[in-house]
């Protein structure tokens, strides 16, 4: 149990749950090697991935397998990943301090490092014909998006030095409201969506090439960003809202509805409180009863007494994890709802602690998703575009309307006939 790595939940404590193995005797052999087969070839990409922020907590050489984590290289090859967004992940409070600028580049710096470290199993890109020339080469392709856009300070131009150090999405806030927009997981809210600076912010990710990433945000800042953005959006790890009513981090019916005319997607978070509402009432319920007894008794979480109560109140209150038919089950919703171009996959692994649904345990277990799609009779087109083209589609329509807007703020006569791909040149 590390609490630490919980990152992406907030107030959710995420919780070590009673073990229930997916039963592997009953799976079709001939649809199993299919669904390993199709993981194997497609461009699998996954939106979130918490690893530079688990290295930040313990460093550990990922290029090896390792006994704890949800990533690392062998793990990733044998489960097809080739494109792992890892999370530049800045929490809440260095805003307050004051250094989250110089965090977000100490996190980025973890990535440099792994790929400069084992150049022939990790390396960076930045744009998605990167992606599409070297996804068969080998190494797992590490792109970064940066999970909290309160390393801006206030200053639009670190948008374009973020977009130099190779940032290709930005989740507006992550667990309180920041200078940019409020929070879905805080009830201060002082801007009732985004800011004035947000507005110019989002315009300015449309104007470099950078995703403008609506997980966390709250409500009211979604439809915002809608309104202002001129390129399609990502939701980079969030799930259905139907199945977890009234839980405002993952995104509504209508908010799906939006996202695709918007021509976006929503990457869902397998996290069990993301999939299946009683994991998330319950290790809710768990959090307030924890937290009644360490205030009672005067501890704070990282006491070895409070740590103890929390593991012996875990043995004594095992919580049953989600399933992977319940990330499937939001995958159908989507698909019922908007259509298949609209959804893809957004793990969070390294991200929710010991929270992961039975048979998504980590990132060598992407085959068996494709098993249970194609058992649902998902076509290999279909599911591939889930895979990773839809939200390849998405990048490559941003990178286009960047270029689109750069052309059109550009000097007159220059630029008429050639049409640059965003580089720092074109800046
Ligand atoms: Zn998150």
């Amino acid at each position: 149990m590390r609490y630490a790595y919980a990152v992406c939940v907030g107030s959710l404590w995420i919780w070590a749950a009673c073990v229930a193995s997916v039963e592997k005797t009953s799976m079709n052999p001939d649809l199993r090697a299919r669904a390993y087969e199709i993981a194997q070839k497609a461009i699998l990409v996954d939106t979130h991935i918490d690893v530079p922020y688990r290295l930040h907590e313990k460093w550990e050489d990922v290029s090896r397998r390792t006994e704890t984590g949800d990533f690392d290289y062998p793990r990733a090859k044998a489960g097809g990943l080739k494109v792992a967004f890892l999370s530049i992940y800045v929490p809440a409070d260095h805003e307050d301090k004051g250094d989250a600028k110089a965090f977000a580049e100490q996190m980025i710096g973890y990535v440099e490092r792994l790929a400069r470290e084992h150049p022939d199993k990790f390396a960076i890109v930045t744009s998605v014909a990167d992606v599409r020339r070297r996804f068969a080469e080998g190494p797992i392709l590490m792109a970064m998006g940066m999970e909290n856009g309160a390393p801006l300070e206030g200053k639009l131009e670190n948008l374009k030095y973020f977009y130099e150090r190779g940032i290709r999405y930005i989740t507006l806030a992550h667990s309180k409201s920041n200078h940019i927009c409020d929070s879905s997981y805080d009830t201060n809210r002082p801007w009732r969506g985004l800011s004035p600076f947000g507005r110019q912010v989002v315009a300015e990710m449309n104007r470099l090439g950078i995703m403008v990433d609506v997980s966390h945000i709250s409500d009211e800042a979604f439809y915002q960003v809608l309104e202002v953005t001129k390129a399609p959006v990502i939701a980079s790890h969030s799930s259905c809202r139907a199945f977890t009513p009234g839980w405002e981090r993952n995104l509504s019916d209508d908010m799906i509805r939006r996202l695709a005319e918007n021509g976006g997607t929503i990457q869902i978070n397998f996290g069990s409180a993301f999939v299946n509402d009683e994991y998330r009432k319950q290790s809710e319920a768990a959090r307030r009863e924890i937290q009644a007894y360490l205030q009672a008794h005067r501890l704070s979480f990282s006491d070895p007494a409070a740590q103890e109560y929390i593991r012996q109140y875990q043995r004594e209150h095992p919580i049953p994890y989600a399933d992977i038919s319940d990330v499937v089950r939001c995958i159908d919703h989507v698909v019922q709802l908007v259509g298949v171009d609209h959804v893809g996959l957004g793990s969070d692994f390294d991200g929710v602690g010991d929270s992961l649904p039975t048979g998504l345990k980590d990132v060598s277990m992407y085959p068996n998703l494709v098993y249970e799609l194609l058992k649902r009779g998902y076509s290999e087109t279909d599911i591939r575009k889930i895979l990773g083209e839809n939200l390849l589609r998405v990048w490559e329509r941003v990178e286009q309307v960047a270029r689109d807007l750069q052309r059109a703020t550009a000097p007159v006569g220059a630029g008429s006939r050639h049409v640059p791909t965003p580089n720092r040149d074109a800046l």
